[in-house]
């Protein structure tokens, strides 16, 4: 494959309503589009999700690092190993740009793939897509009546696994835990921090509180606190999903696993990357450690069918996935037709093995995505 060009667009649209947590509030997405075209006119798509308080980019950080390594790339990536060893040649640099990376390679991936005439998967050497694929209903910081709104959505769509950004009032979320038990009374329930508190003795106060236990707590400490985070699973009953603490493979050695209480969160876009994704998901399955595939809040179709291949793939330890709003959220997507999950938040496998506009990732995008306007500022 020879490429003719790599570039990049800030991908804006609109949410149907808004998203709060602890770190953010949100009514629109916060992404670049990088656009790869091959000389024999494949055309590859990839999404990034920068978020400060995650991973410390920008959008225009984004946008010029694409801007800064385009020619380079265009030049040097052929094929799967040229992207490998350009990977490991800017590791650093990717790690500091795991958002803008993740958008070009996904791009790239797209194109080879698109120019071999075949899917993401094959070109990975991943297993090909089967069965369906189960999501989370995740709640956001919403107020009392908009909570309660959106639980009887959930639940009326017959969702059974809920996530819930919590306030780290005890109060207020206790409220919150109710009202999704009375709605779904054996639902299984993970909280999210978003990092609120600074001690295990705060997160300790915090979880007494709590009038059910949860199945699970994300990020409850500081982002990448890692003495205070290992002195919390010590002795923490409650499980600990890693997010913000967990973005790349350096961090897997600074955590203390031997209480089998640590899950790790993987967002496609956070982690760099489908390729430096699977990379960390092989070696925390061999470590026997749970994962869950997760998104950024606003992922476009493109970003949830990058999370299927790696949540295929790594089924047996995977004990949830996030995202998939599609237009629930989004008012409108890069596709024509949204891949987004339904009642009881499965998403059907989409047809692999056809033809859809020439393999890469399946996925029919809306024609002249990269001009239009209504799209990309
Ligand atoms: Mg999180």
């Amino acid at each position: 494959m020879n490429i003719r060009d790599i570039e990049a667009r800030a991908l804006d649209i609109p949410f149907r309503h808004h998203f709060k947590h602890h770190s953010a509030d949100r009514s629109r997405t916060e992404a670049l589009l990088v656009r790869t075209r091959t000389q024999n006119e494949c055309v590859g798509f990839g999404e990034g999700c920068p978020r400060e308080y995650v991973t410390n980019e920008t959008l225009a950080g984004c946008l010029t690092f694409v801007e800064h390594h385009a020619a380079d790339l265009a030049k040097s990536i052929h094929s799967t190993n040229d992207l490998d060893v350009w990977i490991d040649r800017h590791e650093h640099q990717i790690n500091a740009n795991p958002a803008a990376w993740c958008a070009i390679e996904l791009s790239l991936l797209d194109a080879i793939s698109k120019d071999l005439g075949q899917s993401i998967e094959t070109t990975l050497g991943a297993p090909p897509l089967v069965g369906n694929f189960q999501y989370t209903a995740v709640l956001g910081d919403n107020s009392p009546s908009a909570f309660g709104q959106l639980v009887a959505q959930y639940a009326g769509l017959g969702f059974g696994d809920f996530k819930i950004k919590i306030t780290g009032e005890a109060q207020n979320d206790n409220e919150k835990l109710s009202l999704v038990r009375e709605a779904v009374p054996d639902a299984r329930i993970r909280l999210d921090a978003n990092n609120i508190w600074g001690t295990v003795e705060e997160v300790s106060t915090y979880l007494h509180s709590l009038s059910v236990a949860p199945f699970a707590l994300e990020e409850p400490l500081q982002p990448r606190a890692f003495d205070e985070l290992n002195r919390l699973l010590r002795i923490t009953p409650v499980p600990i999903i890693l997010d913000e603490s967990f973005l790349n493979i350096s961090h897997f050695g600074l955590i203390d696993t031997s209480q089998n209480n640590v899950i790790v969160n993987i967002r496609i876009s956070k982690m760099g990357g489908l390729m430096r994704a699977r990379s960390i998901a092989r070696l925390l399955s061999d470590a026997g450690i749970p994962l869950i595939i997760g998104a950024q809040v606003g992922e476009t179709s493109l970003l949830t069918r990058a999370g299927l291949c790696l949540a295929n793939e790594f089924k047996e330890c995977v004990i949830a996935q996030e995202g998939a709003f599609g237009t629930l959220l989004l008012e409108t997507d890069v596709t024509n037709e949204s891949l987004m999950f339904g009642s009881k938040g499965r998403l059907v496998c989409p047809g692999t093995g056809q033809d859809v506009t020439a393999h890469g990732f399946e996925i029919r995008y809306k024609s002249d995505l990269f001009g239009s306007d209504a799209l990309l500022s």
